[in-house]
């Protein structure tokens, strides 16, 4: 009797409850099958990286294809070599322009008693006083001669020479290489040519050969 109440009880209640227990069962049996797929392509999921099923693509070249834009212009700029400036410091410690350089007008010279260009600039300088060498260089020659005593030739490279004149007592010799301010050698009389000028040094410069005025080298306090 209890049982079959029991079993009544039972009948009554599905018949209530029929929609929500067909709800359930459907939720549940969707749940079923999310859960089957997903199981499925986890398993069908190595199956297709398998080379049989891979179809190899040639590489696709998708970098996009800039145009160079027009309007920068790619500024060229080659490493122009920028020579290191010749300065000479005065071949004279001390020394004062006795006689400046002159090849456009002539000036008298008292030794020969005559007008002429000074192609050089003559320095006087306190007794004993040296010549040193105006900028780094070889020497090129150490020669004498009566009018211009003993004079002294400095290649510096790419053709500039400096030349010392009316010097005594040379103390380099020919190839030796001589730095800035290395001494010379002696102001003096030795050219006979401005002789009457007194002790000095008669300074000039060439380039290729070819005069130059040394003020060109020179730093401005010995313009
Ligand atoms: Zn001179």
């Amino acid at each position: 009797m209890q049982k079959k109440l029991n079993l009544q009880k039972l009948k009554t209640f599905f018949k209530k409850n029929m929609y929500f227990i067909i709800m359930g069962v459907s939720v549940l049996a969707i749940g079923a099958m999310i859960t089957v797929a997903v199981v499925a392509s986890d398993k069908k999921a190595p199956t297709d990286s398998t080379p049989s099923d891979t179809i190899v693509l040639p590489p696709v070249d998708d970098t996009p294809v800039v145009d160079p834009v027009p309007d920068t212009p790619v500024v060229d700029t080659p490493e122009e070599p920028t020579p290191t400036p010749i300065v000479f410091i005065s071949p004279v410690a001390q020394g004062s322009i006795i006689k400046d350089y002159t090849m456009d007008t002539l000036v008298y010279s008292s030794t020969l008693k005559q007008y002429q260009v000074h192609n050089g600039i003559d320095f006087a300088g306190e007794e004993g006083a040296v010549a040193v060498a105006v900028y780094a260089g070889t020497v090129e020659s150490v020669t004498y001669d009566a009018l211009n005593g003993t004079v002294i030739k400095i290649n510096h490279g790419n053709g500039l020479v400096s030349e010392y004149s009316s010097l005594s007592d040379p103390t380099v010799s020919v190839g030796q290489v001589v730095a800035q301010g290395t001494t010379l050698g002696l102001l003096s009389t030795s050219a006979t040519s401005e002789m009457n000028d007194g002790a000095h040094l008669h300074f000039s410069v060439s380039e290729n050969g070819q005069i130059v005025s040394p003020h060109g080298y020179l730093a401005d306090g010995n313009k």
